[in-house]
C-alpha cells in the first residue's frame, strides 16, 4: 500500500495527537473520532505508522481481548516493546486512533511490536495497510447477528481479511470447523493450537454453528466435544478433519478461581506444566492462543508460557473488584456460547455467591436479544451455591422473564433499574458476587461501581 508523503503524515499525525489530547481534557475517552480525522486528511497514514511494525492481529468472536492482553503481556515480558490498543475500539477508526497516536510526530512507529484487537468485520479494511506478521481468530460463534448476518457472514469477512494478506502466519483453532477452514485455498502458513480429547472437558455441545464440510457439504461427526461447536470434528465423506495442534493442551491438571495449570505439548515435543494466572476453560483456549501466536512471531514458546503464570485480567474480562472487602468479579457476555462458558465458570466452585445480570439492546450489544432463548439460565439458577440473582439493564423485564422460565425462585430475584442502587445492594452482600453484563450495560456498571473500588477509566 502506498505511503502518503512526509508532510501530509506529519499532518495527518498531528491532527490525530490534538483531537485525541483535547478529547480527553474534556473527560471523554475519544477512541474513534481522532482516527477519523487523521484518516480524513491522509486515508493511507496507516501503512506509515505501522512501518516495519511487527503486529499480530487478533480477532474472533469470544476471548479477543483477553488473547491480546496474553500475547502482549508476553512480548513486554520478554523484553519487547509493544503497542496494545487497550481501550477495545477495535474498529477501523479505533485501531488507526490508536496507531496513529502513539507514531512520533513525523508518522513513523515507535514500537517494535504492535498487538491490536480487531473486530471480524474490520480486518480487510485494515490488513492491507498494517500488514500484520500473525492474524488470530479466536474462535467463531453466533453473535450480535443483526449486525453481520449471521456467523457464515463473519466467516467469509474474515476471510476476505486473510485472502488480503497472504504472508500473515494464521494462528487458528484447530477444534473450530468454522474458523479452522479459513486455512483452506489460501497460501498462509497457520499454527494450529488447541485441546486434546485427553483433556476431557466437555461443555454444552451446541452444534447450530458448527457449519458444513468446506470440502463437500456434509455435516460433520465428533470424535470428542469441548464446548458448543468445538471439538475433534471430522467430515465422515472425505475425510476433512481437525488438524493436531502445534500448541495442544493435553491435560489440564489444576482448576481454581486464580487459574488453572495446565499440560502443554508444543510441536509435539516435551510436555511441559503452564500455569495460566485467568480461571476458566476459555482462558485455556486464550492462553495456548498467545502461545502460538508468540510462535507465529518466530519468537521462542517460552517466553508465552512464562508470562502466563503473571497476566491480569482487563476491563470486563474477569476483572476483580473489592467492594467493601467483599469479591465481586466481571465477566462480560454477549453470546450464547460466551455465556454459557460463564456459567460453567461461577458454577464450578464450592461455595455460595450471588449473581448480577444486566441486559442492554443498544447499537454497541446488538438490537436483537432473542439470543438469551438458547442460553442454558437453568444451569445457572439449578446451581445449590446461588444465593440471590439482581436483574438490570434496559431489558431487565425480558432477562427476568427468561429466569423465571429457567425455575429461578422469585423470593431470590430483584431488579434493579438503578445501577446506584443495585451498587448500594451489593455492599450488603455477604458472598462473592458475579457481575454478567453485555456490553454496554458492563460500562455503566462499570462506571457504577468505580467511585466505590477505584477503577480506572477503561482508556488508561
Ligand atoms: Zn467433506
Amino acid at each position: 500500500m502506498k505511503r502518503p508523503n512526509t508532510l501530509h503524515a506529519a499532518a495527518s499525525v498531528a491532527a490525530c495527537k490534538l483531537t485525541r489530547f483535547a478529547l480527553r481534557k474534556t473527560g471523554r475517552g475519544g477512541t474513534a473520532i481522532p482516527g477519523i480525522v487523521a484518516l480524513k486528511i491522509a486515508k493511507n497514514i496507516l501503512a506509515s505508522v505501522s512501518q516495519g511494525m511487527k503486529i499480530v492481529v487478533v480477532t474472533g468472536t469470544n476471548g479477543k481481548t483477553t488473547t491480546c492482553n496474553m500475547i502482549e503481556h508476553a512480548l513486554t515480558s520478554g523484553g519487547h516493546d509493544c503497542l496494545l490498543n487497550k481501550s477495545g475500539a477495535n474498529l477501523m477508526h479505533g485501531i488507526a486512533s490508536d496507531l496513529i497516536s502513539s507514531a512520533d510526530w513525523r508518522g513513523r512507529p515507535t514500537h517494535e511490536y504492535a498487538v491490536l484487537e480487531c473486530d471480524e468485520a474490520a480486518l480487510k479494511q485494515v490488513v492491507p495497510y498494517i500488514r500484520p506478521k500473525a492474524i488470530v481468530v479466536t474462535n467463531l460463534f453466533s453473535d450480535q447477528v443483526d449486525r453481520y448476518g449471521g456467523v457464515e457472514n463473519t466467516l467469509q469477512e474474515i476471510r476476505t481479511g486473510v485472502e488480503r494478506s497472504p504472508r500473515s502466519v494464521l494462528v487458528l483453532n484447530a477444534e473450530d470447523p468454522l474458523s479452522a477452514s479459513l486455512a483452506r485455498n489460501v497460501p498462509n502458513k497457520v499454527v494450529w493450537y488447541g485441546l486434546d480429547e485427553s483433556v476431557g472437558v466437555q461443555g454444552n455441545v451446541d452444534l447450530s454453528d458448527a457449519g458444513v464440510c468446506p470440502a463437500c457439504g456434509s455435516r460433520y461427526e465428533y470424535d470428542y466435544h469441548v464446548y458448543a461447536h468445538l471439538g475433534g470434528f471430522r467430515c465422515p465423506k472425505c475425510g476433512y478433519s481437525r488438524q493436531a495442534p502445534d500448541v495442544a493442551v493435553v491435560s489440564i491438571d489444576e482448576k481454581t478461581a486464580d487459574g488453572s495449570t495446565v499440560s502443554m505439548r508444543i510441536r509435539k515435543k516435551d510436555i511441559q506444566k503452564v500455569r495460566i494466572a485467568l480461571p476458566a476453560v476459555y482462558n485455556v483456549y486464550n492462553a495456548a492462543a498467545s502461545v502460538a501466536a508468540i510462535m507465529a512471531l518466530r519468537l521462542p514458546a517460552r517466553e508465552a508460557i512464562e508470562a502466563l503464570a503473571t497476566v491480569h485480567s482487563s476491563f470486563g474480562r474477569l476483572e476483580t473488584f473489592d467492594l467493601g472487602g467483599n469479591r465481586l468479579q466481571m465477566i462480560l457476555v454477549k453470546n450464547p456460547a460466551g455465556c454459557n462458558q460463564a456459567f460453567s465458570y461461577v458454577t464450578g466452585f464450592d461455595e455460595d455467591f450471588s449473581a448480577v445480570l444486566c441486559l442492554n439492546d443498544r447499537t454497541g450489544d446488538g438490537h436483537d436479544i432473542s439470543w438469551i432463548e438458547s442460553t442454558d439460565y437453568e444451569k445457572l439458577v439449578s446451581d445449590p451455591h446461588l444465593q440471590k440473582i439482581y436483574v438490570g439493564g434496559d431489558r431487565a423485564q425480558d432477562l427476568y422473564a427468561r429466569l423465571q422460565r429457567a425455575g429461578a425462585d422469585q423470593t431470590r430475584m430483584e431488579l434493579f433499574p438503578d445501577y446506584a442502587a443495585l451498587v448500594a445492594k451489593l455492599k450488603t452482600e455477604q458472598v462473592p458476587v458475579f457481575l454478567l453484563p453485555n456490553y454496554t450495560a458492563m460500562m455503566e456498571l462499570r462506571d457504577a461501581l468505580s467511585p466505590e473500588t477505584g477503577a480506572k477509566e477503561f482508556w488508561e
